[in-house]
């Protein structure tokens, strides 16, 4: 064989993650020549972080509201194609068993590892030829099929899959080096900015309550008006807010910012209760313990640090018994604990975020092959595409539906 037709196969995917390994196998079992590259030294590298080391590998409570898109249906025609059921199946048949946390599948292993290793059995099995630290530089359409350029020379493919992942995370190799390739080929991006992402405020008090973990919901006001809203663990850090609540509405308060509007969180530390619940609440318990200070007041209700801060920005006399307190000064209190504002700044950067929103714009591509409506035989798959999952295995889900359908027709077409 000469050197041109070991590079050359029927279908070439771009990007060895988790969506390419799954556009390669469906392509392989299709029963078509695939070459996988990969510019990272080995493939599936992201994978090994999902899930703090567990994979999270998908989610049994599905909705379109778990998705987001510039094209909002545009990931339901896919994800229908490729259902929860079928990913299960798909990964109980190399291998994994589902250990199930509140819909949250994880393998049984409880190690993303699993994952990974079955993956690449599976594409041994299909005999997928992988090329690592071949980095793709540049895609040409010919005709018939595409030009494939690379740091180690070019390959030759009837049909391209282009998986190549996003600008998110740390892990080598989410540089966005995929965007380009796209964009040579004629496509439009969509905005690529952070999601499931801390965020940055600006006052000054943070290091003072780093550390610290409550229960609460935070809502997004975008210019005042509320964007996104989400309860669960709030946790606090040197420089903002953090933890899984404020992940799931990062994306709607980065596309704020984007779009240069004034972004407040607002922090409710005691979300279970209305307003005058809580006033109830509180008063009650101050007329059992009158004598208490501020300080004592709270033991047992909220972090310690949290209310240093609330006593400190309150402005109230460190030694002031709750029975003391004025009505202007209960006011106050009640708006720390339920109606803490904060300013948002800005996200933390890509290397800290899970995933990006934003990509290739879905209306240039077909909501039921996932070919490219611009370039026929380019194909796409994964988070290159404006498609992002919010926590829980939704992103993954989305990588296997769009790996499955984009390798399936690639094959085929
Ligand atoms: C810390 C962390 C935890 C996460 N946990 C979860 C979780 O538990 N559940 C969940 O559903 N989602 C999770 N996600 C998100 C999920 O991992 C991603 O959405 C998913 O891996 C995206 O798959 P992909 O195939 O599109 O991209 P990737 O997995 O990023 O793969 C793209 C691949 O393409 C390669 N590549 C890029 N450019 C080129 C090029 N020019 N030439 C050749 N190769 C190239 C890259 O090196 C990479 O290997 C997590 C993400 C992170 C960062």
């Amino acid at each position: 064989m000469t050197k041109k037709e070991n590079r050359t196969g029927q279908v070439a995917v771009i990007g060895g993650g988790a969506s390419g390994m799954m556009a390669a196998i469906t392509a392989a079992q299709s029963g078509a020549d695939v070459l996988l590259l990969e510019q990272n030294d080995r493939v599936g590298r992201k994978i090994l972080s999902t899930g703090n080391g567990k994979c999270n590998y998908t989610n049994l409570y599905q909705a379109d509201a778990c998705y987001h898109s510039g094209n909002p249906s545009f990931p339901r025609k896919i994800l229908r194609q490729f259902d929860v059921q079928k990913t299960v199946d798909f990964f109980e048949q190399l291998g994994i068993s589902p250990k199930n946390r509140n819909g949250c599948l994880y393998p049984r292993s409880e190690q993303a590892s699993s994952v990974l290793d079955v993956l690449r059995m599976e594409c041994g099995r299909l005999k997928v030829r992988i090329f690592t630290e071949t980095a793709c530089t540049r895609l040409l359409a010919e005709k018939p099929g595409f030009q494939v350029q690379t740091n180690t020379g070019d390959f030759f493919a009837s049909k391209v899959i282009l998986a190549a992942g996003s600008r998110a995370s740390s892990v080598p190799g989410s540089d966005g080096s995929g965007y380009m390739l796209a964009q040579n080929l004629g496509h439009r991006l969509v905005p690529v900015l952070p999601a499931l992402v801390q965020l940055r405020c600006s006052e000054k008090f943070y290091p003072s309550i780093a550390g610290v973990r409550a229960q609460g919901k935070v809502s997004i006001l975008a210019n005042r008006v509320c964007v996104a809203e989400e309860e669960g663990e709030l946790q606090l850090t040197n420089y903002g807010i953090s933890g899984i609540p404020v992940f799931q509405v990062s994306g709607a308060a980065a596309r704020a910012l984007y779009q240069k509007r004034q972004v407040t969180a607002v922090l409710n530390f005691l979300p279970e209760m209305g307003r005058e619940e809580l006033a109830d609440f509180l008063k009650k318990r101050a007329l059992s313990r009158p004598r208490k200070t501020l300080e004592e007041f709270f033991i047992g209700l909220f972090p310690k640090k949290l209310c240093d801060l609330w006593i400190r920005l309150g402005e109230f006399p460190r030694n002031q018994c709750v029975d003391t307190l004025t009505k202007a000064q209960w006011k106050k209190l009640f708006c720390l604990i339920q109606q803490f504002q904060t300013t948002v700044t800005q996200t933390n950067a890509f290397s800290q975020a899970q995933v990006c929103q934003g990509g290739v714009d879905t209306r240039e591509v077909s909501p039921e092959t996932l070919e490219s409506l611009l370039v026929p035989g380019l194909y796409f798959a994964g988070e290159i595409l404006d498609v992002d999952g919010i926590c829980g295995g939704y992103n993954l889900q989305w990588a296997w539906a769009s790996g499955h359908v984009a390798g399936r027709e690639a094959a085929h077409a």
